[in-house]
C-alpha cells in the first residue's frame, strides 16, 4: 500500500468509524452481541490468502461480519461491567499514534513520546488533586501496574533480594493483604510476584463492603507474632462489585506503623477524583506508595491507558531497570527512560490520546460529564429505594447501583433464578446491557453508569425496562 492508496482507504475508514459511532450513540444496534460462539470465525476463510488481496471491500466485510460480533460499549444503553469510554478526541490520538509509529525504547528513540507522557500524566496528577510528590507513567492495564507495585514492595522489604537469591533465599514468608472485595488482578499479581497463595491474606470487610482496618491490624500483628514478614497492603478505592471504598487513612496508620507498602487500586473510581467533592473518599492517599487508575475506563482515554503513580521513582527504576549497552545513550543521566518504569521494553505513544482528550474536553468538560453520571446513579438509587419489592444492596458512593428484585416469598435459589432470568431477558432484548454478579452467596444486578452518550432519558428507559422485565408488568 502506498501513501496515496492509504489516504483514500483511510478517509473511507474514518467515515465508516464516524457513521458507526453516530449509530452507536443513537442506540441503533443491539447493545449486547447476539452471535453464538464460533459464528464470526465460521464466516471468514480459515486459511490466509496466498496472493495479495485488495482491501477495497474490507469496510463492507466489517459491516457484515465483524459488527454483528461486537458488543457496543459506547451505546448509551450500556450499563454492564464499567464504562470503557473511547472519546472521539482519544480515538484521534490513538490513530495519530499508530500513524506516527514511534517506539519509545528510551528517551532518544522518541523524545516527544517520553516528554508528552511526562506532561500528560502530570496534567492528570494535577486534575486529581495529588501533590507534586507523585510521578506518573502509562501502563497497559491496572493488572500490570499492580504486579509492578507488588514487585516493588517485595524488593523494598528484602532490600533488593532479587539481586541475590530472590524469594528462594528468604527465610520468612512475605505477606500481602487485600480485602475480600479486591479485584482478581490483585490475587493474580501476588501469585505472579512469587508471594504464594498461602501468604495472601483476605481481610474482612464491613457492612459497606470496605476493608475493616481493625481486622487488617489484627492480621498484621498475628503474622508478626508468627514470625512472618508483612510486606504490602493493596487497598481498593471503588471495588468492582459495589464500588466500595477502603478507608485509606486508617489503613495507612497500619502500613506506616509496620513499614508496609501501600498500593491503592483505584482503576475504575480514580477518575472521580477530578471532582473535588469526591476526594474525601480517598482521604489519606498521600500516604500511599503507589496508585493505579485507568483513564481508559470512565475518563474516556480509549483502551489501553492505565496510569501508575509512584512517590519514589528511584526505587521503581532500581527494581525495573536493565542496562544493555545498545540502549545506553549520552542523555541517560538527564532524562526519563520509561522502559525502567515497568515491565515492557517497547512503549507506544499512548500519551497522545490522553493529551488530546484533556485538551478537547478541558478539565471542566470532564468534570461536568462525571457529575452527570453520579447524578444518574443517585436518581436510580432513589427510584429503587422507593419501589416496593426492590432492594438496593450497597451504598452508592459513585456511579454503580446494585439491586435485586424480590417478589414476596421468593428466596434462596429461586430468587437467583428470578434475578438471572430478568437480567437475561433485558440483555437478549438488545435494549440495554447489565451485568449480574454475586454478592455474598446470592446473585444481584449491577447497574454501572458512565458511558459518554448516556443521558437521563436512557436511565429512565432502563428503570422502566427493569420493572417491566422483573415485575412482569407488560
Ligand atoms: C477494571 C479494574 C481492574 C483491572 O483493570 P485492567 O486495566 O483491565 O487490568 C482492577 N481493579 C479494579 C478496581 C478495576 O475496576
Amino acid at each position: 500500500m502506498d501513501t496515496e492508496e492509504f489516504r483514500r482507504l483511510a478517509h473511507e475508514a474514518v467515515d465508516w468509524i464516524a457513521d458507526y459511532r453516530a449509530r452507536s450513540a443513537r442506540g441503533e444496534l443491539p447493545v449486547m452481541s447476539r452471535l453464538a460462539p464460533g459464528e464470526v470465525r465460521a464466516a471468514l476463510p480459515a486459511a490466509p490468502p496466498e496472493e495479495p488481496q485488495s482491501l477495497a471491500g474490507v469496510l463492507d466485510e466489517l459491516t457484515q461480519v465483524i459488527l454483528p460480533g461486537c458488543t457496543h460499549w459506547q451505546d448509551p444503553r450500556f450499563f454492564a461491567y464499567f464504562p470503557s469510554n473511547s472519546s472521539l478526541a482519544a480515538v484521534l490520538g490513538d490513530f495519530l499514534s499508530t500513524g506516527l509509529a514511534q517506539l519509545g525504547l528510551n528517551w532518544q528513540a522518541s523524545p516527544a513520546l517520553t516528554e508528552l507522557e511526562e506532561l500528560a500524566t502530570d496534567w492528570l496528577r494535577q486534575m486529581l488533586g495529588l501533590s507534586d510528590a507523585w510521578s506518573g507513567v502509562i501502563q497497559d492495564t491496572a493488572s500490570t501496574a499492580t504486579l509492578v507495585a507488588l514487585i516493588c514492595a517485595r524488593e523494598r522489604i528484602t532490600d533488593h533480594g532479587a539481586a541475590r537469591g530472590g524469594l528462594q533465599a528468604s527465610e520468612r514468608p512475605l505477606i500481602v493483604y487485600a480485602s475480600s472485595q479486591s479485584h482478581s488482578s490483585v490475587e493474580k499479581a501476588a501469585l505472579l510476584a512469587g508471594f504464594g497463595r498461602r501468604n495472601l491474606r483476605v481481610v474482612a470487610v464491613d457492612e459497606a463492603f470496605a476493608m475493616d482496618a481493625g481486622a487488617l491490624r489484627r492480621a498484621v500483628e498475628a503474622d508478626l507474632a508468627a514470625g512472618h514478614a508483612p510486606c504490602a497492603v493493596v487497598a481498593t478505592v471503588g471495588s468492582t462489585a459495589v464500588t466500595a471504598v477502603d478507608p485509606l487513612e486508617e489503613i495507612a496508620s497500619v502500613t506506616r506503623a509496620h513499614g508496609l507498602w501501600l498500593h491503592v487500586d483505584a482503576a475504575m473510581a480514580g477518575s472521580a477524583m477530578i471532582l473535588p467533592e469526591c476526594r474525601p473518599l480517598w482521604q489519606g492517599i498521600e500516604q500511599a506508595d503507589s496508585l493505579v487508575l485507568n483513564p481508559h475506563k470512565w475518563l474516556g482515554a480509549s483502551f489501553d491507558c492505565s496510569t501508575y503513580f509512584v512517590r519514589d521513582p528511584q526505587h521503581l527504576v532500581r527494581v525495573m531497570s536493565t542496562h544493555p549497552s545498545y540502549l545506553r545513550t549520552a542523555a541517560d543521566a538527564t532524562v526519563r527512560n520509561f522502559r525502567d518504569w515497568g515491565i515492557p521494553l517497547g512503549r507506544r505513544f499512548r500519551a497522545l490520546k490522553l493529551w488530546l482528550l484533556i485538551r478537547e474536553q478541558g478539565v471542566q468538560g470532564l468534570q461536568q460529564r462525571l457529575r452527570r453520571d453520579l447524578g444518574h446513579a443517585r436518581w436510580l438509587a432513589a427510584q429503587v429505594d422507593a419501589a416496593p419489592g426492590w432492594q438496593r444492596l450497597a451504598p452508592v458512593p459513585l456511579q454503580t447501583v446494585c439491586v435485586r428484585h424480590v417478589p414476596p416469598g421468593l428466596e434462596g435459589e429461586a430468587l437467583d433464578t428470578h434475578t438471572l432470568a430478568w437480567v437475561r431477558r433485558i440483555n437478549e432484548s438488545g435494549r440495554a446491557y447489565l451485568t449480574p454478579s454475586m454478592l455474598g452467596e446470592r446473585w444481584m444486578v449491577r447497574v454501572s453508569f458512565g458511558v459518554e452518550a448516556t443521558e437521563h432519558e436512557h436511565v429512565a428507559a432502563l428503570w422502566s425496562l427493569m420493572r417491566d422485565e422483573a415485575e412482569g408488568r407488560r
